[in-house]
């Protein structure tokens, strides 16, 4: 069959794009070697967040007596915490089948090469071999586990985020190496879950990508939640030979061997662009991604790529959008380009991380003289109320026109409250309307009202 659009990959990335394209009237079929809805629905976002809510019941269910409510001693099923992970996963999987189906999307299952521009190669389980033709091609391959030489996954003793998210019994105790936001999520599930938890991190803060006084707040928690954290330090070797793991770690003052059943590699992703046929197709590739312009064109035309498999952000509301510019690029539409700087980054420990826009040293760096407010929960009536006042919002704005330049959260729900600070910058909203938007009482939410007052010296609860 003769298609129009050709999808490789059938991540957040992927689906959306053919979705976009079969709405605008294109024939499409998606190619997948896996299982439908890639990284971000079998083995990223949702079966972590599944996970994450098992480790908050539990923990609401320890603390309940703080409440009024005696539920007698709480404890946990770690098996059925990964099944019910593990069916929320598969539910998800499934519902993918189910667009696929309604927007008149051929699936094919496969692993994918290109053979030429509007030519792939897909190769089924069976080693049975079809070419697919189409006009367009979207690349949204994805990605997996970065792999360091110090710390290679065995998958039993070294594990990667696949593992740790699927082990057939809990750890005692488990090395955690890398704090960005997988590591993070793992040390908060492990951690409440009763395993022993020790991060080791290379950078100076845990989450080093967010702003510092989120760093510090996380670290501070986490130390109180009895989680052991080691920044400034470097997984040199470890030795699996035994019953654990034994990880040598390199610290300011000098070496240090750690102990532990099991060592957690949370070091990254990469891209999947080996075997593809790129380099064949001159598909130009740059530091392990896809080289793409602003409308997600790659150096071959008619060839696109989306997703982890390309710069940017490696986040599933990236993918998606990026997909579905270029569906709509390809249909002939006017795209707006993405804007990197206005991407919220969402982090689901407890607290909450929510940010967007410039951290503080970012907004200073860029050159802006700014205000910034903070509005910590510990002032807010519904943090109160909720027994969740730890954390705060930090709001950051250009003090000469105004600007609203990012926004950093962490405290309980953020991640559902970080969609404002985005729309607000994205209609370059600045004090004066947010001050002027009345918010609803009592919420979480008025937290970014206060904070943008505080930053003007307006501040009426703090
Ligand atoms: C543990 C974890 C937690 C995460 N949590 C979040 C989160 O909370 N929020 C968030 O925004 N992001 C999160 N992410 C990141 C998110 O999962 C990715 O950014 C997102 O999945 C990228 O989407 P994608 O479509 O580019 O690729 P993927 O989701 O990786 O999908 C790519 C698909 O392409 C298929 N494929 C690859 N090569 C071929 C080939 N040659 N032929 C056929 N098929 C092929 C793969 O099998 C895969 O299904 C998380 C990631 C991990 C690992």
């Amino acid at each position: 069959m003769a298609y129009d659009v050709i999808v490789i990959g059938s991540g957040p990335g992927g689906y959306p794009a053919a979705i976009r394209s079969s709405q605008l009237g294109k024939k499409v079929v998606i190619i997948e070697r896996e299982s439908l809805g890639g990284i971000c629905l079998n083995w990223g976002c949702i079966p972590t967040k599944a996970l994450l809510k098992s480790a908050q019941v539990y923990e609401y269910a320890k603390h309940a007596d703080s409440y009024g409510i005696q539920v007698g001693q709480a404890s946990h099923d770690f098996g059925k915490v990964i099944t019910r992970s593990r069916g929320v996963a598969d539910k998800m999987s499934k519902g993918i089948q189910f667009l696929m189906k309604k927007n008149k999307i051929d699936v094919v299952m496969g692993t994918a090469k290109l053979l030429q521009p509007g030519k792939v190669e897909v190769t089924a389980a069976d080693g049975s071999k079809q070419t697919i033709e189409a006009k367009n091609i979207i690349i949204a391959t994805g990605g997996r586990a970065r792999e360091l030489p110090s710390m290679p996954i065995d998958g039993k003793k070294i594990i990667g985020y696949r593992e740790a998210m699927s082990l057939s019994s809990q750890p005692k105790s488990m090395i955690i190496c890398g704090s960005g936001a997988i590591g993070a999520e793992f040390a908060y599930f492990y951690n409440s879950m009763g395993t022993q938890v020790t991060i080791v991190e290379y950078m100076p803060r845990i989450v080093p990508v967010e702003d510092e006084d989120i760093s510090k707040e996380l670290e501070k928690q986490y130390k109180k939640q009895g989680i052991q954290i080691m920044t400034g330090s470097e997984v040199l070797k470890v030795d699996t030979s035994g019953n654990g793991v034994k990880a040598t770690v390199k610290t300011a003052s000098g070496e240090q061997v750690l102990e532990a059943d099991i060592l957690l590699s949370a070091v990254g992703v990469v891209a999947n662009i080996e075997n593809l046929g790129l380099e064949a197709l001159g598909i130009k590739t740059d530091k392990g991604k896809i080289v793409v312009d602003v409308h997600q064109q790659t150096s071959v035309p008619g060839m696109y790529a989306i997703g982890d498999c390309t710069p940017g952000q490696a986040l599933a509301h990236v993918a998606a959008k990026e997909g579905i510019n270029a569906a709509e690029h390809l249909s002939g539409h006017k795209v707006e380009p993405m804007d990197y700087n206005n991407i919220p980054g969402c982090t689901y420990t407890t607290p909450e991380i929510a940010s967007v826009g410039y951290t503080e040293k970012a907004a200073k760096d860029a050159g802006y003289e700014i205000k910034v407010g903070k509005f910590p929960f510990m002032a807010s009536g519904k943090a109160s109320a909720a027994g969740a006042t730890e954390g705060f919002v930090k709001v950051i704005f250009d003090a000469k026109y105004g600007e609203f330049l990012g926004c950093h959260m962490i405290g309980a729900n953020v991640t559902e409250m970080i969609a404002e600070a985005v729309v607000a910058r994205k209609l370059e909203t600045t004090a004066h309307e947010i001050l002027n938007a009345v918010h609803p009482h009592p919420t979480m939410s008025e937290g970014l009202k206060e904070a943008t007052a505080a930053a003007y010296g307006e501040a009426i609860d703090i």
